[in-house]
């Protein structure tokens, strides 16, 4: 045990140990990610026809495959340094109630007041998109998370601020919304008669409580509407995972200072960006043949695109005006069952993470929502932090993966993600509490069904 604990509780590092680099893990892939469609041509979109939906330094983020490193701007590493380094946690306590002889580690991301990872990139997009001269940003947010760290980061740079929030959360979430317009974003519900796409939808589906796609697709409207506005988007997309690059940069850089190298690095995967990002520089070790890492995606089982999708070109969107973007899909019109976390709903995958998967790089895996939260309960119940159910999903595998080491007797290092805070969730913790968690799994004929609307490229 003394032997043991010379590994600290938390691995802190140095404001001047921090990244002055993110890393793009496309520089070192053979199989580079397929680039995203223009919609209406089918042809590769061009940095011109990007432009005028993102920002130009975004844009330019997005395309390349080449640079492996690219510079943090100081501005955005100094506003880094309110609330990272973030801690790298060995889980001492979760390990002694399992009685595993393996080692965990979790990456936490909820220590600021967004409550996730989602911040790392917001501040990155608003940075650019002020470096541009824009009046401000517009986005959609499902459960909040993405919205509220956008907020932060816009009202720090002084950027107007639009999110279309899916309406089911905008009536469930109040505090969510709350927290958005305190840092001074207005806050729409989703759809709404605010956008022609909005309308459109209202009138097909005068009922609906939204989506994410829904949401998307007005924001955009909004965007290439009016001047002086672009879109940014939280998951996904390949800048994002770059921008997410500092989670695995610093755990990097914390795990070689002890001399520790992880057998398995999991996270959990909605859009893939923290996923993305925490795996960066192992799998870039992996790529260049210098590493080897178990690297494991973890799921909803009610919203299987690894799992159970399509490895194809797909809408982003329900509106049909985003680009077209090669990855693992369920469809853009699926929905999942309502009773899931939030921040994993979405229908599609990062392309980069999909081009690993597909080449075998990385493997994944789903879990049940009652699962999920039990291993939830477990966690807050010894390591004293109440998670996000998203990150729950990352906790359910690590869990099960140091229970295998028990049985074996192996001493396995088993890093994982850690994305954020659960504290507005706790809707579904009392539906898991009263016994009410439910969790449908979609069946292969449903899954069939939303597949055949898939474009034809
Ligand atoms: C948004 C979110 C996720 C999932 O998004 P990714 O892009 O897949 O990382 C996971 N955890 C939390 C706490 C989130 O807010």
């Amino acid at each position: 045990m003394s032997e043991e604990k010379k590994i600290p509780y938390k691995i802190y590092l140095d404001e001047n140990e921090m990244p002055k680099q993110w890393y793009n893990v496309r520089a070192d892939m053979k199989n580079k990610p397929a680039p995203l469609l223009n919609p209406g041509t089918h042809q590769p979109m061009t940095a011109e026809e990007l432009g005028g939906v993102f920002c130009e330094e975004l844009v330019a983020q997005e395309l390349d495959n080449e640079h492996a490193y690219i510079d943090i701007p100081e501005e955005i590493r100094n506003f880094y340094k309110m609330y990272r380094p973030s801690p790298l946690v060995r889980a001492y306590c979760l390990e002694e109630k399992l009685g595993t002889p393996a080692k965990i580690y979790y990456k936490f991301e909820g220590n600021n007041t967004s409550g996730s990872h989602k911040l790392n990139s917001a501040i990155a997009q608003a940075y650019y998109a002020k470096k541009q001269g824009l009046k401000g940003v517009t986005t959609e947010t499902g459960a909040g998370q993405w919205g509220t760290a956008l907020s932060m980061a816009c009202s720090y740079f002084d950027l107007d601020c639009k999110v279309f929030m899916v309406k089911v959360s905008y009536e469930q979430k109040p505090f969510r919304r709350e927290v958005m317009r305190t840092y001074g974003a207005s806050v729409t519900p989703s759809p709404s008669v605010t956008t022609d796409v909005g309308k459109k939808i209202l009138e097909a589906h005068p009922n609906t409580t939204g989506s994410l796609g829904c949401a998307i697709s007005e924001a955009v409207e909004v965007a290439v509407k009016n001047p002086g506005y672009r879109y940014v988007l939280g998951s996904v997309l390949n800048q994002v995972l770059l921008h997410q690059s500092v989670i695995g940069l610093e755990t990097k850089t914390a795990l070689d200072k002890y001399g520790i190298k992880p057998d398995i690095v999991i996270g959990c995967a909605g859009g893939g960006s923290n996923l993305g990002g925490l795996i960066a520089p192992f799998m870039g070790e992996k790529l260049r043949g210098e590493a080897d890492y178990r690297i494991i995606a973890v799921e909803p089982a009610s919203c299987p695109s690894f799992t159970r999708g399509v490895y194809a070109y797909d809408f982003a969107d329900t509106g049909m005006v985003c680009p077209l973007a090669k990855m693992y899909t369920l469809g853009s019109d699926f929905i999942p069952s309502a009773n899931h976390a939030g921040g994993l709903r979405y229908h599609g995958m990062s392309p980069v993470l999909s081009q690993l998967y597909d080449d075998g790089l990385m493997e994944a895996t789903t879990v049940t929502q009652t699962e999920v939260f039990e291993a939830a309960e477990q966690f807050a119940r010894v390591e004293g932090i109440l998670p996000a159910p998203e990150s729950s999903h990352a906790i359910r595998v690590a869990i099960d993966e140091a229970l295998k080491c028990k049985e074996t007797g192996e001493e396995k290092t088993i890093v994982f993600g850690l994305t954020g805070t659960g504290y507005f969730d706790m809707v579904a913790y009392e539906k898991f509490h009263d016994g009410e968690m439910t969790d449908y799994i979609p069946t292969d004929d449903e899954l069939e069904a939303f597949r055949k609307n898939l474009p034809q490229v």
